[in-house]
């Protein structure tokens, strides 16, 4: 990771986009029916699944991860599910599914919360749903839900299927789609990939791919059907960004070199152990706190209390005079919180330079 200006950028999304990724864009165009993009879709597929944890084929789409949020709820969810809420974007989950015209039980926490098994399974058993969404790692509260143990329970309802955007947490923190038997698993390009925006990936099982073919009216640009038909002919859906499918294989290829996405993990506690220790140091020292609790927060992003009377916009934009960018906080937590995106090619050493920058600030 040799180059040096780079490593200021935090933002929890879009983050900083390696230079070797982004000379991929520059490349000519190839026509998207021909047997170029076919060999390039048959050559991330196999990096695609290791990336997932998946046998099934992955599917990529010209859109941000908000589409494939539309896609699980038009291919996945029959009449009524329930929507895990502990923040801004699983409140959006449930608000596309009521744009979708599906009856939405919610199941709330205060933000910075998560939602665990046991209040899962009391409301499975509580109301009549046939799905599930939830958010794995939320963005706008830095907390990480406990989606192994989640899984499990959705799985003891067999009508019920799982709907997971880990659109911070995959290739930050462990996802298993597999082994923990996600029906439907996404993300965007623009977040732990490290890519630029514009692309969606995810998987869908055998379970959700069979319960689509029997839903009317999936809608057609973001249909499951289609998509997995198409991806396992190696063929895109329709003219795809074939500009970010060039830098998401360059990406993958830099994922594989580092040790695949199990070093990428490792990586990413580094990064969020930096900041625990921090807070625990000369952080918490400044009045600053995590909003999520010691063993629910995010390996991607960290949302941090600031103290009374500190502003948290005022604090980010004092880091973006000094040439370092940070998010400040989300929707209701805009003026308490700071968030710090340290996702993608990020290391623990900068995250450390950020971190003594930001105490400058706060001195
Ligand atoms: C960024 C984000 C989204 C939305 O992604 P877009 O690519 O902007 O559509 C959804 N969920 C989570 C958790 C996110 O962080």
């Amino acid at each position: 990771m040799s180059a040096p200006d780079f490593g200021r950028f935090f933002l929890p999304g879009p983050t900083e986009v390696h230079p070797e990724v982004l000379s991929a864009l520059a490349r000519p165009m190839i026509p998207h029916r021909g047997r170029e993009m076919q060999e390039l879709l048959e050559r991330i597929a196999g990096p695609l699944k290791r990336l997932f944890r998946t046998e099934r084929q992955v599917l990529v789409g010209t859109c941000s991860a908000t589409g494939f949020m539309e896609m699980a709820v038009r291919s996945g969810i029959r009449q009524r599910v329930l929507s895990l809420v502990s923040g801004a974007f699983g409140e959006r989950f449930a608000a596309i599914a009521e744009a979708c015209g599906r009856d939405v039980v919610r199941l709330n926490v205060p933000y910075g919360q998560t939602i665990e098994p046991d209040m899962l399974r009391d409301a499975l058993r509580r109301s009549d749903v046939d799905a599930v969404t939830l958010v794995h790692s939320e963005t706008s509260t830095g907390a990480l839900a406990p989606l192994k143990e989640l899984a499990e329970v959705a799985r003891e309802f067999d009508h019920v299927v799982i709907l997971v955007d880990a659109v911070t947490s995959l290739a930050g923190s462990p996802v298993e789609t597999d082994a923990w038997g996600l029906d439907f698993v996404f993300t965007g390009s623009q977040k732990a990939l490290a890519l630029p925006p514009g692309l969606a990936l995810g998987v869908a099982s055998e379970k959700l791919l069979e319960r689509a073919k029997t839903i009317p009216e999936r809608g057609a640009y973001l249909d499951l059907v289609t998509f997995f038909k198409a991806f396992s002919e190696a063929q895109p859906t329709n003219t795809p960004a074939i500009s970010l499918f060039y830098a998401l294989e360059v990406q993958l290829q830099r994922i594989e070199a580092e040790g695949g996405v199990e070093a990428r993990w490792r990586r990413h506690e580094a990064m969020r152990q930096a900041v625990e220790r921090w807070i625990e140091g000369p952080g918490g020292e400044k009045g600053l706190s995590y909003l999520p609790r010691a063993g629910r927060r995010s390996w991607t992003v960290s949302c941090l209390r600031v103290p009374d009377g500190m502003n948290g916009r005022a604090i980010s934009q004092a880091l973006r005079d000094r040439g370092w960018t940070i998010g400040s906080g989300y929707g209701p937590l805009k003026q308490s919180t700071i968030r710090i995106g340290h996702m993608g090619d990020h290391t623990p050493e900068r995250v450390c330079e950020l971190l003594s920058e930001l105490e400058e600030v706060l001195r």
